[in-house]
């Protein structure tokens, strides 16, 4: 889990660090939930977006992070194959 300390603005905005947003492929304008559980406010994507091409459609989490069919079937292929 990465932490960083921000300060919210006077409208209640907070910037997500660019290192997060690039880790769950994090895009502008893309629609967030924001939760809040146990005294603390949680902030995750709506749509989950694939690391590799960009989608949100079908796409399922792989180690925390984002795949879509298409390019998990591209890496499985590239591994049997030996190309990765
Ligand atoms: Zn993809």
């Amino acid at each position: 889990m990465e932490r960083a300390y921000k300060k919210m603005t006077s409208h209640g905005s907070i910037n997500v660090p660019v290192a997060m947003r690039r880790s769950l492929a994090i895009e502008p304008k893309d629609a967030m939930v924001v939760e809040e559980k146990d005294g603390k406010i949680i902030i995750s994507p709506y749509n989950v977006r694939c690391q590799f091409c960009g989608t949100t459609d079908g796409v399922g989490s792989f180690y925390g992070k984002g795949i879509c069919p298409d390019c998990a079937r591209k890496a499985y292929e590239g591994l049997k194959g030996g190309r990765l």
